[in-house]
């Protein structure tokens, strides 16, 4: 029934629109080409290129005049995410030599290893086995005794051999633990966050040292050392009688991630009171801090153009559009998630900690690598989770060649981030070019992409958008077998708040308006630089002469809805914009 019904009104109301771009490929491409520079280091998750994309983001969505809707009143919404180690309390690496010792500052000059196992403190001569190869051709071990001792060896520059290999090879040779110095491109020290365990295995330990105390305690020069070592030379051995004492402890690392959220308010009085959330993750791997595969020499940036500068440019140009041609009805919520490539970490928090009310987000669509179509080829999933999507997409699908839905290996159902939104209920579209070659390679770059084509999908999305834009109900849900109509939240009881506006009216005072004993900290009314003593006289087009009529006021106002606010100060009258936020924001507040 629902689906017969909602066809018809596909069909009926609809005509397709002309195939004229109504979002640029040009300017997809600026934004694809700043997201997805070497600046931004691969976006990594609570990096600072995350927080440069973010702000780069905020500042389009600010030029286009959306509002903020995030929490307190930001454009933000920041989760925690754990992620690798950090040096915990206690630990310490001395050198001795001679009667000499070098103590390594914790954090700086000696990064421990996490190894569940690892025996509280160790005392142990140091051996330098160079880069610690051992291959067909090349034995950097040879002649080397490491039984019983501490090696120190150099990072691989190109990880033709890991660090956990190297680990495993002084382990093997008799070896109780390892010691890395400097980082893989030379001077510096080895970021080990991320590397949970390069050995867990009873008895090892492991740490890195930067350059500069590896020239101390060796006597040698660092690069000249390490030149040597990588063309597999001879290498000058160290003072002799070198010992290590090494105490690791190691605690998870909190790295803080952060949502972009922005709001572009409907222009019909009743159906602006429910929401489409557009969505895209913003984040990447970085520099393979994690989930990259494979790398290219000479290239250690992710720079993460299709996945996903493209879905996020995507969402900006679409915020653009519609900020444009004003012709939503309902409000759109456009979303930016970081923490996607660690586990859907950002788009699952604002699902457990929504800055607007879910019941009433009729539609979710999330875009994650939508730069790659080849030959018109376009995947659509999430058309299980409403039986409106299948028709409605295909009517604008004329020239795409559409997969609904794949499953088995290519199945990309729960793998970006409406998975949160439909585990919640609500129906979601997800479009996406497909996997390529360059997926989570370092060689995912800006000028691979085929900006025609996100031109050619903005369109057919905006014309998507339309009919469930403009559809008299929201979206059904589909639950395997079982269909489930959607009503939007009744408005609320009277009394009951759907914003929070933060004033502190004063009770017993005679007029004229409402005297304002005070507004609270951080509120819309304090953004809007109301203050003690002002008289509200007047909001939008109501008279304003008793909390009553505030009430009444506050009964029909819309979350992110800017009202005119009309006051007296010392007598003069003057106008401010207040804006109210969701009372979600207040729990997020608290
Ligand atoms: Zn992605």
């Amino acid at each position: 029934m629902i689906q017969a019904w909602v066809s018809a009104f596909v069909l009926s109301t609809v005509a397709a629109q002309a195939p004229a771009p109504l979002i640029s490929a040009e300017s997809l491409r600026k934004h694809v080409e700043y997201l997805a520079s070497d600046e931004l280091g691969g976006r990594f998750t609570g990096s600072p290129g995350e927080r440069m994309a973010g702000d780069y983001a905020k500042k389009v969505f600010e030029e286009a005049r959306l509002l903020p809707g995030g929490e307190k009143g930001t454009f933000f919404q920041e989760f925690p995410v754990r992620f690798g180690i950090e040096v915990g309390e206690g630990s310490y690496l001395r050198f001795r030599r001679g009667a000499e010792t070098f103590e390594a500052k914790a954090g700086e000059e000696f990064v421990p290893v996490y190894n569940g196992d690892a025996p509280d403190e160790v005392t142990a001569p140091v051996v330098f086995a160079g880069e610690g190869v051992v291959t067909e051709e090349r034995d950097d071990y040879a002649g080397v005794d490491v039984k019983g001792k501490i090696v120190i060896v150099f990072p691989s520059a190109d990880r033709r051999l890991s660090n956990r290999a190297k680990a495993r090879t002084a382990q093997e040779k008799g070896a109780i633990g390892i010691v890395f110095a400097g980082s893989p491109t030379g001077a510096g020290i080895l970021d080990l966050t991320g590397q949970m365990g390069i050995l867990r295995s009873e008895g090892f330990v492991a740490a890195a040292i930067s350059s500069e105390m590896f020239e101390r305690v060796s006597g040698l020069n660092f690069q000249r050392a390490r030149e040597q070592a990588v063309a597999g030379r001879v290498l000058p051995g160290f003072a002799a009688s070198v010992t290590v004492t090494l105490k690791t402890s190691t605690q998870p690392r909190n790295i803080i991630g952060r949502n972009i959220i922005a709001v572009l308010p409907g222009h019909d009085p009743t159906l602006k009171s429910q929401y489409i959330v557009i969505g895209a993750h913003i984040d990447h791997v970085g520099r393979g801090e994690m989930g990259a595969l494979g790398r290219i020499e000479g290239d250690d940036i992710y720079n993460g153009a299709d996945d996903n500068a493209s879905g996020s440019a995507m969402v900006l140009e679409l915020a653009r559009y519609y900020s444009r041609t004003k012709s939503n009805s309902r409000t759109l919520v456009f979303q930016l998630y970081s923490g996607e490539e660690m586990g859907l970490v950002g788009s699952r928090h604002w699902v457990a900690n929504p800055t607007i009310d879910l019941k009433a987000v009729t539609a979710m669509i999330n875009l994650d690598m939508v730069g790659n179509m080849v030959e018109s080829k376009l995947i659509v999933d999430g058309i299980r989770s409403s039986p409106i999507w299948r028709d409605l997409v295909s009517r604008f699908g004329d020239g795409f060649e559409v997969e609904f839905d794949p499953t088995g290996r290519r199945s990309i159902a729960g793998r970006s981030d409406h998975a949160a939104f439909e585990s919640a209920g609500i129906p979601v579209l997800f479009f996406n070019t497909d996997e390529h070659e360059r997926y989570h390679r370092a060689n995912d770059h800006a000028d691979k992409l085929n900006y025609e084509g996100m031109e050619r999908l903005g369109t057919l999305i905006i014309n998507v958008l339309s009919v469930v834009d403009s559809m008299p109900g929201m979206v059904p849900f589909q639950d395997k077998d079982k269909i489930v109509e959607r009503t939007p939240p009744e408005a609320p009881a009277s009394g009951a708040r759907r914003v929070r506006v933060g004033l502190i009216p004063s009770y017993g005072d005679p007029g004229p308006g409402l005297l304002l004993e005070g507004v609270s900290e951080n509120s819309p009314a304090q953004k809007a630089g109301l203050q003690a003593g002002d008289r509200i006289i007047q909001w939008d087009d109501i008279k304003i002469t008793t909390i009553e009529d505030l009430q009444f006021v506050f009964e029909r106002a819309m979350p992110f809805q800017p009202a005119t606010v009309t006051i007296l100060r010392d007598g003069k009258e003057m106008k401010v914009t207040l804006i109210p936020e969701p009372p979600a924001l207040l729990l997020a507040a608290a």
